[in-house]
This record gives C-alpha cells, structure tokens and sequence, in this order.
C-alpha cells in the first residue's frame, strides 16, 4: 500500500513538474492566435517565391545572380520594415564570379537531337559553336591514358557512365509515416543508417584519376567533355574544382542520363558520333562571400542585446532556380519575420534574419558569420556575442512541411521544444527526435557549441529535385511553406520572450566525446 502511495505522490510530483514547465515556457497562445491567422490568411509566400525563384533565377556563389539575388532579399527586408538591413561580406570566396551565358548541345550524326544539358560551373566555353566527334574514352587506371596521346585534340569526350538509370517503384512524392516519425522520436544512441560506411580512399582515388584525366584531356585540346548527370536521370549541376586566377578548365557539360547513355551505347556499337556545340562561360572577379541581415530589435532593456538568429541559405546551383534548395528555406524565414512585424510583436530579444551565401561550397556564410560575431571555429575563442546568443533555427531540407525538429542531440531543450510544439500538433508538427542532422548552416552554430537547430521536414520530391534543373517554383508546396513560416515565427517569437537563452550542450572532455561515441555507434 504504501508503494501505491509513493506512486501516487510520484505521479503528482510529476504532474506538477509538467506544468511548471509549460509555466515556465509561458507559450502566449493569444500570439499565436495572431501568427496563425496573419500566416496562412494573409501569406506573402507565392510573391516571395516568384521573386527568389522566377524573378531573381539561379544563385551560385560568386555568380550575378547570387548578387541580384542578395539586392532582391535586402529590398523586401527594407519594404517589410525590417532594421539594420545590409549585405554584409561573410569572408573571401577562392573560386571567383562565373556565370553561363549560353548552352547549346545537340547530336548531329547518326541523326538530329538536342539535350537539355548543364554547364559544370567554373568550367571554361569552346571557341564559338564546334561540330566534332564524340570518342568514349575507357580509362581505368592512369596508365590507360597513354593510348590516347596525341588523338584527342579537337574531339569532344564522353567519359563512361559510373551509374545506369534504374526504374523506380517508388513514388516520386513521400511525406513522413507516422511510423518513421516514431522511429525518429525513439531514436536516441541509434545509428543513423545500415548503409555501408563511406570509403573514403576509394572515393579519393577516383578523384585523383579524375584530375589526372582533366589534365590530360586539357593537354590534348579537347573540345568539351562529357559527363552524365548521376543516378537520376535529370542533370544535376555541379562545380569543378577551381581557383581563381588558374588557367580556365576544359567546357564541361552534365548530360541527362538517358541522352548519354544512347550515345555511350551508338559507340560501344562502332557508330560513328558527331556533337555540335557552343557553350560560353564568363569568369570574373568575385572575391567575396555575402550574407543579406536584417532584424526585428530586441526591446527589453536588459536583453534586448541578446540575439535569436533565423537563416537558410540564399545561394544555389545553376540549374533550375534553386526553389526547393534553398529558396524555400529563405523565403519561409522572410515570411516568419514578415508575419511578426505584422501582427506587430515587442521582442524582448532582437530577432535576426541571415540568408547566407556560399553553403553549397562548404558554409562559407554561416562559417564567416560565426567566426566574425560569435566564436572563432578552430581556436574556440569567444567573440562578444557568444554569450549574448540565444539560438540558431535553420530550414533547407526542401519544400516539405515541419513535422517537429531535430535536438541535435540536446536533450536539454527537449521539454522547451515540447511546449512551444503543442500549439501545432494540429498541423503534424509533433515529432521531437534527439538526432543530429547534418549537411547545412546550423552545423556552424552547433560547431562551438551553441544551439543551432533545424526542423524535420517531409521529403516531398527533394532528393530527386536539388541540384537539378527541375528544383524550380513549379515544385514548391506552398501550404507547406505557409504551415513553416508561421512554426518558425512562433519559434522564434518564444525564443526572443523567454527569461532565459536556450540551454546549450555542457562541455565534454575529448576522452569523454569520445567513449560516448563508442558506446552509442
Ligand atoms: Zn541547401
């Protein structure tokens, strides 16, 4: 009996913790109210997609389209009221400005068509428009080059297919199951994947070879080299390796895989190939990284200092127009601050917006950002404004819906994220896992241990999509992106009103790290 009585006074007790922890969140719902009506009655979200995606057109780091792109974003940010509007230089960019001026790729013989190709970016163009032969070029080992010597020049060289292009069963579109929403939410000490680990020396060498072959085809006077575009059968744009003020590498074109492929085959067939094409690239001088800022300031005489930071990532490749990555994520975190100037908030906290550039290249942006404000990455030493940081949320995982959000393996802010969720669980807002997530801006932030967060998304068609020429306005689910901007608003509305910063991850000695690892992986 007298255990059912601890129980019982258990059970209380725990009660009892329960609602001091949402008193303590003090979520205002009455806000919340205005965020929900403002946001999905009165979005800007169509206007703010056409503008970043068909208006503004592709964004690479360093191109003119990533500059009209900045101009574009600091325009709507004065027009939306927002204070201390700038571009601001993140830090120096080594490949430079690029910028594709002109396409055109088609075979000629055995008979007419035209492809719908992708430039490699920071690759050079060919002398006007050429009309050449096409040679496959089989090449396994360095040593396989030599038969080649001296028969390249004036050829245009299709480098084998690494990939075939598989028929797929699945649907092109998936969202989140509420099975794979409970496996993520039950997720802790679970690794990530069964996929086979990364070899990383196969992966160098391939690169290596590679480079060898660029040299080599560059020596030859190659007209133009030819890749396919990687598993999907859609070009997916990618960058060379580049800097600077080096010699322009050989005009490089990323084929869809079937327009490759049936070339690939007519030659493993002996028939003869001809191309003609014309691709003009221009290199410039762009010797910087740029994030476009702009704030809603802080109002409480003590905080009003402190910094809740929202952002994603401004630039893009060059095909398509960088709706879902990462326009998508911009124009969400534009509309969440659009929607509090609406309804017209006191922040205590300054709340700020950074759309980032460079994160395709490596997060210069956020790299650049942090290093200069918060922390310096590789000494850890602290900048003024670590201590007056709050918390970093981040959107680029496509066009998909917030289902809940990622702890980052921050456990201690689960039960605030708890709270500030419960107002959206109509929506299918609800999953809190305490996984990392990787690949994008918020890593800069969690880097020297401060929290930066991003939100579980529902796939939709982004791993199909990114990169490509088809990430374009047509693929942007604006009911999700409305149901985004306004979570994030209230995100970071509570973050910029509660008594105290997020709490961030306590040191750990490296010996420590590393036997937590152990255990867990
Ligand atoms: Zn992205």
């Amino acid at each position: 009996m007298k255990i059912k009585h601890l129980s019982v006074t258990l059970f209380l007790l725990s009660v009892l913790s329960v609602l001091a922890i949402s008193q303590s969140e003090n979520v205002d719902l009455g806000i919340i109210y205005k965020i929900r009506q403002e946001g999905f009655k009165n979005s800007s979200i169509e206007e703010l997609a056409f503008g970043l995606t068909d208006f503004v057109g592709p964004r690479l780091t360093g191109s003119t389209g990533n500059n009209s792109g900045n101009e574009w974003a600091k325009k709507k940010m004065e027009e939306m009221g927002f204070q201390n509007v700038r571009i601001e230089t993140a830090g120096d960019f080594d490949r430079g400005g690029w910028d594709n001026l002109k396409t055109y790729a088609a075979m000629t013989s055995p008979y007419y068509v035209n492809f719908a190709c992708n430039p490699v970016a920071w690759t050079g163009s060919t002398k006007g428009s050429v009309k050449a032969a096409v040679v496959l070029l089989d090449v396994k080992a360095e040593s396989d080059l030599e038969k080649y010597k001296g028969t390249l020049g004036g050829k245009i060289v299709l480098i084998p297919s690494t990939s075939a292009y598989e028929v797929s069963f699945e649907p092109l579109a998936t969202r989140n199951t509420d099975d794979q929403l409970k496996e993520l939410s039950m997720a802790f000490g679970q690794p990530r994947s069964r996929r086979p680990p990364f070899d990383r020396a196969a992966y160098m060498a391939q690169r290596a070879l590679r480079e060898k072959i660029s040299e080599f085809l560059s020596k030859e006077g190659v007209v133009a080299i030819l890749n396919n575009a990687g598993t999907f059968n859609v070009p997916r744009s990618t960058g060379a390796r580049y800097t600077a003020g080096s010699p322009e590498p050989t005009a490089e074109l990323n084929l869809p895989v079937e327009d490759h492929g049936r070339m690939q085959r007519l030659l493993e067939h002996k028939i003869p190939v001809e191309m003609e094409v014309e691709i003009s690239n221009r290199f410039f001088a762009s010797p910087s990284v740029y994030n476009v800022i702009g704030e809603i300031p802080g109002t409480d005489k003590l905080l009003k200092d402190e910094v809740v930071l929202i952002g994603a990532h401004i630039d893009s490749w060059h095909g398509g127009t960088g709706a879902a990555d990462d326009a998508s994520g911009c124009i969400v975190m534009l509309e969440a601050m659009r929607i509090l100037k609406a309804i017209n908030v006191a922040p205590r906290r300054t709340i700020r917006i950074a759309l980032w550039g460079g994160e395709e290249e490596g997060l210069y942006g956020s790299r650049g950002y942090v290093k200069t404000y918060l922390a310096d990455p590789e000494t850890k030493e602290h900048k003024p404004g670590y201590d007056k940081f709050a918390a970093y949320f981040n959107m680029d995982n496509g066009t998909g819906k917030y289902r809940g959000i990622y702890l980052q393996e921050n456990e201690m802010v689960r039960p605030v994220f708890e709270e500030w969720l419960k107002p959206f669980a109509d929506l299918g807002a609800t999953t809190i896992t305490d996984r990392t997530t990787g690949g994008t801006d918020h890593l800069s932030f969690d880097a020297v241990g401060l929290p930066g967060f991003q939100f579980i998304q529902d796939e939709i068609e982004y791993g199909r999509g990114y990169h490509t020429v088809m990430d374009t306005y047509d693929r942007l689910l604006m009911p999700d992106l409305k149901q985004n901007a306004v979570i994030t608003a209230s995100f970071v509305y509570n973050a910029a009103m509660r008594n105290s910063k997020l709490p961030i991850k306590p040191r750990m000695t490296d010996i420590e790290a590393l036997q937590q690892n152990r255990r867990m992986y």
